[in-house]
């Protein structure tokens, strides 16, 4: 690695490239730290953006072949691609990393800039969008105007965005849905209020019901994640969120397993409450794709097995199988035949092939 950009690089990569083709490989720009024999160096201030509408119109496609990169296989469309209306979030959750990478100060771009957006992809050709906006309901009103953009200007689009469940109405979700979106994203995380404060979300369990039932009355499929492993539960925790999420509304849900992050608030917590399954994960986190730190009372393989049951418990759910239809055709032929060797392969084929390390005690019906 030669130089390192604390928070957003739109206008310092670029500084930094014209300063490299004139011979200066040190320039003093904020938020760049350069590699000097090992050690970084440089003005480490998070650097951001502060007006969204000074960026030009982005056209990732020029840069990239979108075709090698895959989409969850519940998003809609043939031609998809990611945008983003806002960047920054002002809450609080102490697991994420979020406002260390874009700051708690939350910028957004103006309605009609972010529709232009919109629209030079729908010219392209595009078909579907995610919203990448770490909760685009955070302004209730503006997600309304952009709705009615979308609408007034006749694009034919599909999208999905991620919410917070304390952010969003029914009217606001109703004017979405008429705009083209179908999917919205919640990351509840756990069912358990205790677990809520602790990871200081800003709203509890019934919220979250609350949440997903509004969202699911306004037409949307409506999805979670639950994070499996997190500090101070055990398994009766992490089972009555798993029962909870199984009797909501939702369409789809995600149980990943937590792994905290430095620089979080929760990671203190986590070098007293629990332990590393190996040093190494410490700084290698979202590498190997494996469980990194296990609270006290559950171990490693609990966490994979309870993961594995939440999953299996929540899709094979005759709920679920009735429903599946709905999302199911909406897909592409080629997604279709992924969602289900994806299924075929967590639920039945991985079975016979994955590690055999698992507690054989470890099971949860
Ligand atoms: S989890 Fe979402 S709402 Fe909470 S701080 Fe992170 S981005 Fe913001």
């Amino acid at each position: 690695v030669d130089y390192i950009f604390i928070g957003e690089a739109d206008s310092t990569m670029p500084e930094l490239v014209a300063s490299l083709e004139s011979g200066n490989k040190c320039p003093d720009l904020p938020g760049v730290l350069a590699n000097h024999q090992g050690a970084f160096t440089g003005d480490s201030r998070l650097n951001l953006i502060k007006n969204l509408d000074q960026l030009p119109l982005l056209e990732l496609d020029s840069f990239y072949d979108l075709s090698n990169y895959y989409p969850p296989i519940h998003v809609r469309g043939r031609k998809i691609i990611n945008v983003a209306s806002t960047r920054g979030c002002p809450y609080q959750c102490s697991f994420c990393a979020a406002a260390e990478v874009n700051g708690r100060n939350i910028r957004k771009m103006g309605v009609i800039r972010f529709v232009d957006q919109i629209q030079l992809y729908v010219e392209k050709g595009y078909d579907s969008i995610t919203i990448y906006d770490d909760t685009f309901t955070i302004d209730k009103n503006r997600a309304v105007e952009i709705s009615k953009e979308i609408i007034n200007r006749k694009l034919n689009i599909a999208w999905n965005c991620f919410s917070r469940v304390d952010c969003v109405d029914y009217d606001t979700l109703s004017a979405m849905y008429e705009a083209g979106c179908y999917l919205i994203m919640f990351g509840c995380e756990s069912l358990n209020d205790t677990t809520l404060k602790k990871l200081r979300k800003g709203f509890n369990a019934n919220q979250c019901l609350q949440g997903i039932e509004i969202a699911k009355r306004a037409g949307l499929i409506v999805s979670s994640s639950f994070m499996i492993g997190l500090p101070g539960e055990n398994k009766n925790d992490i089972l009555n969120t798993i029962r909870q999420a199984n009797n909501s509304d939702l369409d789809l849900a995600m149980y990943p397993i937590f792994e905290p992050y430095p620089g979080t608030p929760i990671y203190q917590d986590c070098q007293q409450e629990g332990h590393w399954v190996r040093n190494k994960y410490k700084n290698d986190l979202m590498v190997e794709q494996d469980t990194t730190w296990v609270p006290n009372d559950v171990t490693r393989e609990d966490l994979t097995e309870l993961s594995r049951y939440a999953h299996r418990s929540f899709y094979l759910r005759p709920r679920f199988i009735r429903s599946f239809w709905n999302i199911f055709k909406e897909l592409p032929w080629e997604r279709k035949y992924r969602f289900i060797n994806a299924g075929l392969d967590y639920f039945l084929l991985s079975k016979l092939t994955r590690h055999r390390a698992f507690n054989k005690g470890a099971r949860f019906h």
